[in-house]
């Protein structure tokens, strides 16, 4: 009895000890400059995370499965398309979409904001932020260039402001200069981990008769993210951040604009009859998936979703805001490092950090941490330069970024090797 008290009693490690979900390649070990090898502490997340073990099963269990999806009359085609449509929902599911949404599976985040680029109705304005990633600045941008040329589509950047209250109150006030079709911001970004409160966006938003998009990249795969619950028209992400592997993302929302606009790509599968003179397209989702469909990394993206959605509530908020807490207050108690934020007051950053460290140059220190300690991190502008510009860090910066298979032991060893990079001068 007693044995079995004591062992029921043991504390269960706190959040952030120890990895939420087993990952890939977890015990992987790599070489350092002095000849020994380190397991790997792979703090890069934020670019592309590494597939969780319950992906690469399920990607074992289907290869031997798949055929051509949705005009093969086998029995291998009919279950490729069926596992394909239920991945589809999955995704849907997972991003709270609504019972209208439509889910296009895309390549990743950067295809989807494209996608969504492209069927803005004609004369509709987007309001873009600058503290954009370039996948959801440049679309928009470019689009415009193409709206000068004949479709009338126009995109504003709105310059950063320094609180979460006054950009909230200049995208209130650029909207009532509108009308604007779209809103497009990020759910957290890339380069700081922060947000501006989508509840309080959209309502501004809706009021003026805007929808918003959110590139929802760094957010859904770290916190989750509800359609319904929020709200949001639109919301694209990626695979390859979402623990499944390359090649499969998505764009989720309202259907009008996607069953009426231009299709993405041309050709089959996006159409429903075609003569030499005209062409009849499908409605969405298919209208924007010409050509043989990703079928495997779909499903991969599907068992990704299904299976952070069946963490316990709370569990992957608390496992990262733990080892962001952790990762940041480390960082702070050492000479010269800084970690930069946009908005100061914003709330409830994701694990992406961000930091600087006096007179000292990014890459190479990002290949210190590698060399040295089997520590993998990211330098440079991070696809974001205007941001990074306001930043003051136009010569780059060093990322840090945490995900469900990130642990303590990674972080502290970050720590202790900047630590002791500082320590030992220059
Ligand atoms: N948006 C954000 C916030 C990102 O972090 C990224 C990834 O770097 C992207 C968009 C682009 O994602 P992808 O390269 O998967 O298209």
């Amino acid at each position: 009895g007693t044995a079995v008290t004591a062992r029921a009693a043991a504390p269960a490690p706190a959040p952030g000890e120890q990895a939420l979900l087993p990952v890939v390649g977890a015990g992987t070990r790599v070489p350092l400059v002095d000849g020994t090898q380190r397991t790997y502490a792979n703090l890069d997340c934020a670019a592309s995370a590494p597939a969780l073990e319950a992906v690469a099963a399920r990607v074992a269990e289907v290869l031997p499965l798949y055929a051509s999806v949705h005009r093969g009359a086998g029995y291998l085609s009919q279950v490729s398309t069926a596992l394909y449509e239920a991945s589809r929902q999955a995704v849907a599911r997972f991003v709270g979409a609504r019972e209208d949404d439509v889910c296009v599976i895309t390549r990743n985040t950067t295809d989807s904001l494209n996608l969504l680029a492209g069927v803005v109705p004609a004369g509709g304005r987007v309001l873009v932020l600058d503290v954009e990633h370039h996948a959801n600045l440049l679309p928009w941008v470019q689009r415009s260039g193409t709206a000068q040329r004949g479709t009338g589509r126009v995109a504003t950047v709105l310059p950063l402001e320094p609180t979460v209250a006054a950009t909230l109150d200049a995208i209130r006030a650029e909207l009532a200069r509108g009308p604007y079709a779209l809103l497009t911001l990020t759910g957290a970004s890339n380069v700081t981990g922060e947000a501006l409160p989508l509840d309080e966006v959209v309502a501004i938003a809706h009021a003026a008769g805007t929808r918003v998009a959110v590139d929802g990249a760094q957010l859904v795969p770290h916190r989750g993210f509800s359609l319904a619950a929020t709200d949001v028209d639109y919301v694209a992400f990626s695979g390859h951040k979402t623990y499944a592997p390359y090649g499969a993302g998505a764009l989720v929302g309202r259907r009008d604009w996607l069953d009426t606009g231009t299709p993405y790509l041309a050709g089959g599968g996006a159409v429903r009859d075609v003569r030499t003179d005209r062409t009849v397209w499908q409605p969405a989702p298919a209208r924007h998936e010409a050509g043989s469909p990703n079928v495997v990394g779909a499903i991969a993206l599907a068992q990704a979703c299904d299976t952070l959605a069946a963490l316990p509530a709370g569990a992957l908020e608390a496992h990262e805001q733990a080892l962001r807490a952790r990762l940041v207050d480390g960082l702070a108690a050492i000479d010269g490092v800084e970690v930069a934020r946009v908005w100061p007051d914003s709330a409830d950053p994701v694990g992406v950090v961000t930091f600087t460290v006096a007179d000292r140059n990014p890459g190479l220190v990002a290949a210190y941490l590698a060399a040295e300690h089997g520590i993998g991190v990211r330098d440079g502008r991070f696809c974001a330069h205007p941001l990074l510009a306001h930043l003051g860090a136009e010569q780059g910066a060093i990322r840090a970024s945490v995900g469900v298979g990130t642990t303590a032991e990674h972080v502290d060893r970050l720590v202790a090797a900047l630590a002791a990079l500082q320590a030992r001068g220059t």
